[in-house]
C-alpha cells in the first residue's frame, strides 16, 4: 500500500507531519504502509520552476493514494497562470482522472456551538457531499466572450454524456450503501436537458442498488433544505458546478475549515486525499494550524483506496474522544477547554488510537 505524501505550502507541512505520525503508529501495528514524500505546489515551483514536477507526477502515478497538505501563498499570485501553486492541483486531478471528489460535512456535538445555525438544526450532522470534478459546465465546450450584432456575448456549455453520470453515480450508491443507505440525487431537471438525462441516468443506475432509497432534490431547493434542515440528508450525489457550490454550503454549516476532509478519487479508487481548506499562511510555522482535517481525510483514505473500513473507525474514534477531551486548536477554541497547537493535538490523537 504505497502512500504519496505531498505536504505543499505554509501549513501543509505541519498538518501532514502530524497525518504521518498516525500512518506510522498503524505501521506498527504490522500494515504494510509505504509513504514517499513528493513537492507540490508553490515549493515544487521554487524547486523546479514548476508546481507539478515531473517527478512528482511518476510518484502520484506510481501511488495508490496520495495525502496532500495545501498549497498557495501571497508569494507565488504574481506569477504567471501555468506556474502557479493551484494549476498543479487542476493538473493532478487531470492527470490521475479523478473525477469523484467526496465530501463530508460533520459536525461532533462537542463543536455544535462553531455553526453559525442553531445547535438544535445542526449538532449531529453528518453528511457526504458526492461531486463530480472533470465534466460540466467547467469544461465543456464551445466556451468564450465574443462579439455578437455589436455587443459582447459570453457563454459555457453544460454537458454530460451518460458514461460520466453513471460512473458518478456508482461512487455515490456505493458510498451511501457504507453509510444510511439514503441517496438524494441533485439537479435542475425542470429547466436544463443536460441535468434531465442526468436524472434519468441515476434513476437507471438505481436499479443495481435496491438496498439504497434514491430521493431526487432540484439545486434551488436543496440550497434552501440545506440551511433548513440539513439532518435529512445522507449522501448528496450532484454535478461538479451544482456540487462546488453545494459543497461549500455544507461545509460552513459546520463552521470549522479545520474540521473537514476531502477525497478525490478515480474510477478504481485510487484517490488524492487533503483537507478542505487552505495553506493559511497567516498562521503558518506557527504551530497552531488544526490538524484534524488531513488526519480525517487518511482515515477517508483507508475507507475509500484501501477498504479498511475498521482502521477507518479507529481514527475517526480517536478524533471524537479528542474533541470530548476537551482537546482544542485555536480555530475551535472555546473557554474552559483545553487549548493545544498543532503537534499537541497530534498527540492527543496518537494517544487515542
Ligand atoms: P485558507 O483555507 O488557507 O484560510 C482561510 C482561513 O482559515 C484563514 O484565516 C486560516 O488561518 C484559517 N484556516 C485554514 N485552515 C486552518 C486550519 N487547519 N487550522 C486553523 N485555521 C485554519 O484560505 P485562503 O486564506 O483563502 O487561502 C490561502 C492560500 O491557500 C491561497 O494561496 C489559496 O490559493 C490556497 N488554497 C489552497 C487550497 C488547496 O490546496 N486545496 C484550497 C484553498 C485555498
Amino acid at each position: 500500500m504505497k502512500i504519496a505524501v505531498l505536504p505543499g505550502d505554509g501549513i501543509g507541512p505541519e498538518i501532514v507531519a502530524q497525518a504521518v505520525r498516525v500512518i506510522e503508529v498503524l505501521r506498527g501495528d504490522g500494515l504494510n504502509f509505504e509513504m514517499e514524500p513528493g513537492l507540490m505546489g508553490g515549493c515544487a515551483v521554487d524547486a523546479t520552476g514548476e508546481p507539478f514536477p515531473e517527478a512528482t507526477r511518476r510518484l502520484v502515478k506510481d501511488a495508490d493514494a496520495i495525502l496532500l497538505g495545501a498549497v498557495g501563498g501571497p508569494q507565488y499570485d504574481s506569477l504567471p497562470r501555468p506556474q502557479r501553486p493551484e494549476r498543479g492541483l487542476l493538473d493532478i486531478r487531470k492527470s490521475l482522472n479523478l473525477f469523484a471528489n467526496l465530501r463530508p460535512a460533520v459536525l461532533y456535538p462537542e463543536l455544535a456551538n462553531a455553526s453559525t445555525l442553531k445547535p438544535e438544526v445542526v449538532a449531529g450532522l453528518d453528511i457526504l457531499i458526492v461531486r463530480e470534478l472533470t465534466g460540466d459546465i467547467y469544461f465543456g465546450e464551445p466556451r468564450g466572450i465574443e462579439m455578437r450584432e455589436g455587443q459582447r456575448v459570453g457563454f459555457n456549455t453544460m454537458i454530460y454524456s451518460e458514461s460520466e453520470i453513471r460512473r458518478i453515480a456508482h461512487i455515490a450508491f456505493q458510498a451511501a450503501q457504507k453509510r444510511d443507505r439514503k441517496l438524494c440525487s441533485v439537479d435542475k431537471m425542470n429547466v436544463l436537458e443536460c441535468t434531465q438525462l442526468w436524472r434519468e441516468v441515476v434513476i437507471e443506475t438505481s436499479s443495481e442498488y435496491p438496498d439504497v432509497e434514491l430521493t431526487h432534490m432540484l439545486v434551488d431547493n436543496a440550497a434552501m433544505q440545506l440551511v433548513r434542515n440539513p439532518r435529512q440528508f445522507d449522501v448528496i450525489v450532484t454535478g461538479n458546478i451544482f456540487g462546488d457550490i453545494l459543497s461549500d454550503e455544507a461545509s460552513m454549516l459546520t463552521g470549522s475549515i479545520g474540521m473537514l476532509p476531502s477525497a478525490s478519487l478515480d474510477e478504481n479508487n485510487k484517490g488524492l486525499y487533503e483537507p478542505i481548506h487552505g495553506s493559511a499562511p497567516d498562521i503558518a510555522g506557527k504551530d497552531v494550524a488544526n490538524p484534524l482535517a488531513t488526519i480525517l481525510s487518511l482515515a477517508m483514505m483507508m475507507r475509500y483506496t484501501f477498504s479498511q473500513e475498521s482502521i477507518s473507525k479507529r481514527i475517526e474514534m480517536a478524533v471524537k474522544k479528542v474533541l470530548s477531551q476537551g482537546y482544542r486548536t485555536s480555530d475551535i477554541y472555546e473557554s474552559g477547554m483545553r487549548r493545544v497547537g498543532t503537534a499537541g493535538m497530534g498527540d492527543a490523537v496518537l494517544a487515542n488510537l
